[in-house]
C-alpha cells in the first residue's frame, strides 16, 4: 500500500486526557487527525474524571518538570480562550509535612531551582493561616499561590472541541483492536473498519500495558465529605496536600459549599484488568480517609456524600513515558502518568504532536524517554 491511500496523517489511539490533547495540538499544527476511543467523551472509566485535578508549578516529584509546567500553564490559558470559560482555578495549594518529607523538601527544592514564589509557615502560623486544618508541631507548611485546580472533565471536553473545530475526526464508542506498522504507514484495526495513517499516537491510559512493559495499574477511590465552612472555596480555602508517615493525602476546597473532595495519593489495590474494576465504596477505604480527617481536618463530616473510583498507571520510577516507540519510529507513546499527569495534558499533547510530525521536539522531555532504565 502506498502513501496516497492514507486516511489521515496521524491516528490517535485513546481520547482521554492525553489523547484529546494530542488531537488538539496535532490539528492545531495542521495535521489531518483521526482518533477513536472505546467510551464516550470525558467518560468515567479511565483516569480523567472526578471533577478536579491539582495543578502546581513547584514540582516535588522532579524539578525538571517545571519548564513543562510553565508551558502547560500557557497552553491551558490558550484552551480557556478557545472554550471561553475558566478551566484552571489558581486558588493556591498548601503542602504540609515533616520538613524533610518528599513533598515539602522537594517543593522547596523545585522553587529554589526555578525561582518560583513559595511562602513558608511554621505549624502555629499555618494554623492561623489555614483554619480548619490541624498541623503537627514539627510540620513545615509551604504555600504556592499560583497552584490550584483544573475542572478535569471540562478540560477533556474542551480539548476534544478544540481538536474538532480544527478539523480532527474524533470517533467515540469505537474499540481499537490492534495496529501494524509497515514501510509507508501504520494500519489500525477497529471493531468495524481498518484505517491507514502515516503515524500513530498511543494514549491508552490504564490500557497501555498492552504496548508498554512494566506498568502497574492501581485502583484509587476518591470521596466527597461534608464540609465545615473553613473548607469552602467562597471562604478562601485552597487545595491541600499532606505528606504523612502513613501516606500522602490531598483534597480540594468545597466548590458547592456542602462537600469537598479528598483522597489518598499513595497505595491502592493493583488492578489486572482495567475493564473490570471494583467501583463500590469499600468500608476500609472510607475508614482510612476517616483517620486522616479526624487527625488533620476536624471540621469535616466523616460519612461520604459521594465517591468515585479512578485508575493510576504507574511506571516503576513514577515518571511519565513520552517517546517514540523503540521498535517503530512511526509510533509515538504517552504512558505511565503515575497519578500526576493531568496538569501536563496540553504540553504532553504538544510534545506528542511534535514527535509525530517532526520526529523530535525541543520541549525538555529527555528525562521521560522510554529507555531510561525505568
Ligand atoms: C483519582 C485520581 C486523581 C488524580 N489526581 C491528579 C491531580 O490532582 N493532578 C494531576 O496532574 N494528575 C492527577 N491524576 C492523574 C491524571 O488524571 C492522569 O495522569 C491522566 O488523566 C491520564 O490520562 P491518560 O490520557 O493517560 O488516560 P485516560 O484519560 O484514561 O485515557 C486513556 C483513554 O484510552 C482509551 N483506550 C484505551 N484502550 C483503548 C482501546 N483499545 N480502544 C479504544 N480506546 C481505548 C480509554 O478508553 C481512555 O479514554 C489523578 C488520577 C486519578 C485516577
Amino acid at each position: 500500500m502506498t502513501k496516497t491511500a492514507l486516511d489521515c496523517d496521524v491516528f490517535v489511539w485513546g481520547l482521554g486526557g492525553m489523547g484529546s490533547a494530542a488531537a488538539w495540538r496535532l490539528a492545531r499544527a495542521g495535521a489531518r487527525v483521526l482518533g477513536c476511543d472505546q467510551f464516550g467523551p470525558a467518560h468515567d472509566r479511565g483516569s480523567s474524571h472526578g471533577q478536579t485535578r491539582i495543578i502546581r508549578k513547584a514540582y516535588f516529584e522532579h524539578p525538571d518538570y517545571v519548564p513543562l509546567l510553565q508551558e502547560a500553564y500557557r497552553l491551558w490559558s490558550e484552551l480557556e480562550q478557545f472554550a471561553t470559560r475558566p478551566l484552571l482555578h489558581p486558588v493556591g495549594l498548601f503542602i504540609a509535612g515533616a520538613p524533610d518529607s518528599v513533598a515539602v523538601a522537594g517543593t522547596l527544592q523545585a522553587a529554589r531551582d526555578h525561582g518560583l514564589p513559595i511562602e513558608q509557615f511554621t505549624a502555629p502560623a499555618a494554623r492561623a493561616r489555614f483554619p480548619g486544618f490541624h498541623f503537627d508541631d514539627h510540620f513545615a507548611v509551604v504555600w504556592e499561590a499560583q497552584a490550584g485546580f483544573l475542572d478535569v472533565e471540562e478540560c477533556v471536553t474542551a480539548q476534544i472541541e478544540a481538536a474538532k473545530s480544527l478539523g480532527a475526526d474524533l470517533r467515540f464508542h469505537v474499540p481499537l483492536l490492534d495496529w501494524q506498522p509497515d514501510e509507508h504507514g501504520v494500519t489500525v484495526r477497529t471493531a468495524t473498519e481498518t484505517i491507514r495513517a502515516a503515524k500513530l499516537v498511543l494514549c491508552a491510559g490504564p490500557w497501555a500495558g498492552q504496548f508498554v512493559p512494566g506498568l502497574t495499574v492501581r485502583r484509587k477511590p476518591v470521596f466527597w465529605f461534608p464540609a465545615g465552612p473553613e473548607y469552602r472555596l467562597d471562604r478562601g480555602a485552597g487545595t491541600f496536600f499532606f505528606d504523612l508517615p502513613v501516606g500522602q493525602f490531598y483534597g480540594f476546597p468545597s466548590l458547592d459549599g456542602v462537600s469537598f473532595k479528598a483522597a489518598k495519593h499513595t497505595g491502592g489495590e493493583v488492578v489486572y484488568d482495567p475493564a473490570n474494576v471494583d467501583r463500590s465504596m469499600r468500608p476500609e477505604d472510607v475508614a482510612r480517609m476517616g483517620e486522616f480527617l479526624r487527625q488533620h481536618m476536624p471540621a469535616a463530616g466523616l460519612a461520604p456524600t459521594a465517591h468515585s473510583v479512578c485508575l493510576y498507571t504507574l511506571t516503576t520510577d513514577h515518571h511519565f513515558i513520552i517517546d517514540r516507540h523503540p521498535d517503530c519510529d512511526r509510533v509515538v507513546v504517552a504512558a505511565g502518568f503515575s497519578g500526576h499527569g493531568f496538569k501536563f495534558t496540553p504540553v504532553v499533547g504538544q510534545a506528542l504532536a511534535e514527535l509525530a510530525l517532526n520526529g523530535g521536539t525541543d520541549l525538555p522531555i529527555r528525562f521521560l524517554r522510554w529507555d531510561r532504565g525505568n
